[in-house]
């Protein structure tokens, strides 16, 4: 009989610890969970997946005006808010209950409330409990970034845009990241006015620089206004009218200021500071390879360590941490060469280094072909689609690749799996196209730029 009430000690019920839990039971271990929020945490309740059934509204408006060209007479389409809110609602309450059973089936003890760590080996919950545990497992995730300038009270961030009962006509996005982009083009294609404002002169700063000249050439012919180089100051609102004034001056007017300028370590009150644990630069909680904290009965994993803050990251982490502690089979996750994909309009796939970091670290041979795709050809819609590989020229291996269009994230995940095998670029050369295809445009670019 174990000395403590439970062998594993879950805080956190998002992908990586729920992934955890349920493997560690399964593997005969005795698991407790916590979580104040929902289940699913931010991916299911209030990002990935709800973000994306958005993604998948807000296209219907160009689907309805590429139409045209195809002899279609589609009328005057509509859209309504409340609509889609309430199905996406009731589609995150099944995906939620589908978490909760899952726990349930393998045996997991669930708290819904808050818990914290008191010791190395003991968890308080909210209603006063106190479990002592083998392990603890800190999966608490991460939550937006807010700037602390003037009127920071009066902006919405990521988690409330799901919350929102009215579409705003106009909206001001301060970011030039991941969720702010995203965002911008949901708004945009359900028909909301658009400016985005970033700090840096680019948006995706980190990407490679072609992604980044295409994506902003893009996002501009859909109508979405960018204001580059200019930080937020203050926001003042009057009677539901919000005015944000940037630090070159600039003012801007919507009824929705929403800010995604990076999220952060949810760690805040977790009991962390009493047990010494060490933190990262960035104050997230620092691991080693198997995810062990600096004490030794408590590990993380997720966006809670900062390490990638994508869910199939967490995810692979939390299984990761399994095999290490409950199937005494030391396992490390693979963050090298991740490949992502962002939910823009047009979309981004990709994976490994952009040009000017591989520039930097190797001598290179990039391709590059920006193209029509055969869709546009009929329905008349000035969008191009860009296709990037980087090429190590000592080894032929490619290290990097971009694309930007219709079904860049699906492509992306397959030509992960390639770069992850070392594929070399006579390798796609010699891989036969699928045609007609935008994406065989991957295997027939023959000559360096
Ligand atoms: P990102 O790190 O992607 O982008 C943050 C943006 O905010 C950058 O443009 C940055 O500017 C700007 N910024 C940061 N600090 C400041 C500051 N002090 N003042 C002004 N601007 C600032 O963060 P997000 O919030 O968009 O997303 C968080 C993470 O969530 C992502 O990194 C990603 O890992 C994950 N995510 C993944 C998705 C996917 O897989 N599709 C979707 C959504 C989120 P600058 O350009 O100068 O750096």
């Amino acid at each position: 009989m174990s000395d403590y009430d439970v062998d594993l000690f879950v805080i956190g019920a998002g992908s990586g610890g729920v992934r955890a839990a349920r493997m560690a039971a399964q593997y005969g271990a005795k698991v407790a969970i916590a979580e104040e929020s929902r289940y699913g945490g931010t991916c299911v309740i209030r990002g990935c997946v709800p973000k994306k059934l958005m993604v998948y509204a807000s296209s219907f408006a160009e689907h309805f005006e590429d139409a045209r060209g195809f002899g279609w007479d589609v009328g005057e389409p509509t859209f309504d808010w409340g609509k889609l809110k309430a199905n996406r609602d009731a589609e995150i309450d099944r995906l939620e209950g589908i978490y909760r059973n899952l726990l349930n089936n393998s045996g997991v003890t669930m708290h819904d409330q808050r818990a914290t760590v008191m010791d190395a080996h003991t968890v308080a919950l909210a209603d006063g409990t106190k479990i002592t545990a083998k392990y603890t497992l800190i999966a608490t995730g991460g939550r937006p970034n807010v700037l602390p300038f003037e009127g920071a009270e009066h902006v919405i961030v990521s988690d409330d845009i799901f919350l929102t009962e009215k579409q705003p006509e106009r909206v001001v996005i301060v970011g030039g990241g991941y969720i702010a982009l995203e965002f911008a083009c949901i708004y945009n294609g359900l028909g909301t006015d658009v400016t985005v404002v970033n700090r840096s002169p680019t948006v995706l700063r980190e990407f490679d620089g072609d992604v980044q000249r295409h994506l902003i050439e893009e996002m501009e012919k859909k109508g979405i206004k960018l204001h580059l180089g200019a930080t937020p100051v203050s926001v003042a609102d009057k009677g539901g009218t919000k005015t944000l004034t940037l630090s070159d001056g600039i003012a801007f007017e919507a009824e929705t200021i929403f800010v995604a300028t990076g999220r952060k370590p949810n760690i805040d009150g977790l009991g962390l500071e009493n047990l010494g644990m060490k933190l990262t630069g960035k104050g997230a909680i620092a691991v080693d390879g198997y995810s062990q904290t600096s004490v030794p009965s408590i590990y993380a994993v997720g966006d809670v360590t900062d390490r990638a803050a994508l869910t199939p990251v967490a995810i692979r982490e939390g299984a990761a941490f399994v095999e290490t502690v409950f199937n005494n089979n030391p396992m490390s996750a693979d963050h090298d060469l991740i490949p992502t994909a962002i939910f823009t309009q047009p979309e981004i796939g990709t994976a490994g280094m952009g040009e000017e970091e591989a520039r930097e670290k190797h001598e290179i041979d990039v391709y590059r072909a920006s193209f029509r795709p055969m869709l546009h050809t009929l329905s008349g819609r000035d969008e191009k689609m860009l296709m990037k590989l980087i090429v190590d020229k000592a080894s032929d291996k490619v290290i990097g690749v971009h694309i930007i269009g219709h079904g860049s994230g699906e492509m992306i995940q397959c030509l992960g799996i390639a770069l992850k095998m070392g594929a070399t670029k006579a390798d796609f050369d010699r891989t036969m196209a699928v045609h007609p295809t935008a994406a065989e445009e991957l295997v027939t670019m023959k000559t360096p730029v």
